[in-house]
């Protein structure tokens, strides 16, 4: 592949609408990284129909084992409970997942170098998210310098297409660009029907909710919820 990307595709609905994006830009190949997350079988379902639907061909899966042997994260770790939403914008939530991006962005852009691509896009997201350190748009400078100074070619650039967007604003992007959010998962704890009450079921019903769009997954539990 030459001028193409590289997309890191959870399964989300951010890292979706990026996915769109890059396919309709650059030609991408979607990476998933499973890590031992709660949600993993059901987010690499969501990958592989979300790459079907955009026409992605070129996949690749991989498993990152240090995150969750190293836990520290309601996420990877079964006996922190996942808390309900509330408690957005005050402090760094126990859903981070250390350093992870890091793991994840190096990934995509070793793949990346093999590919000869000369993008790699992350669907990272500072306002309306988490709050979480490495979803701001300083690190992914400083990052960019260590691939420009750490690769053999030095001209890969990682892009963070929506990382200044509201919610709100990614899913209207996604609606533009047809993007398949019926096939993303968000969920942080469950698999077969999203809990409508962690940080990021509430953050996404709220964007489609302020959208004036209705979020086509089911959800077990959203009255009162946006
Ligand atoms: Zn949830």
């Amino acid at each position: 592949m030459r001028e193409g990307s590289v997309v890191l595709l959870s399964g989300g609905m951010d890292s979706c609408v990026c996915a769109a994006l890059a396919a309709r830009d650059w030609g991408a190949a979607a990476l998933h990284i499973s890590y031992g997350q709660r949600t993993e079988g059901r987010e690499r379902r969501a990958f592989l129909a979300i790459c079907e639907r955009l026409g992605i061909a070129q996949r690749l899966i991989v498993r990152n084992e240090a995150l969750a042997a190293m836990g520290g994260s309601a996420l990877t770790d079964k006996n922190m409970a996942v808390p309900e939403s509330g408690q957005i914008g005050h402090g760094i939530p126990v859903t981070y997942v250390p350093f992870r991006n890091a793991h994840f962005l190096a990934a995509a852009v070793s793949w990346a170098e093999v590919l000869m691509a000369s993008k790699v896009y992350i669907g990272a997201v500072e306002q309306d998210s988490s709050g979480y350190p490495d979803c701001r748009p300083a690190y992914y400078q400083a990052f960019n310098e260590v691939v420009r100074t750490g690769t053999k070619v030095g001209r890969i650039q990682i892009v963070t297409p929506l990382i200044g967007l509201r919610k709100v604003e990614i899913v209207r992007l996604g609606l533009e660009l047809g993007a398949p959010f019926d096939l993303t998962w968000s969920c942080y704890s469950h698999e077969d029907r999203a809990c409508g009450v962690c940080d990021s079921c509430v953050l996404r019903l709220r964007a489609f909710h302020e959208a004036g769009a209705t979020d086509p997954i089911p959800y077990d539990e959203v009255a009162g919820r946006v």
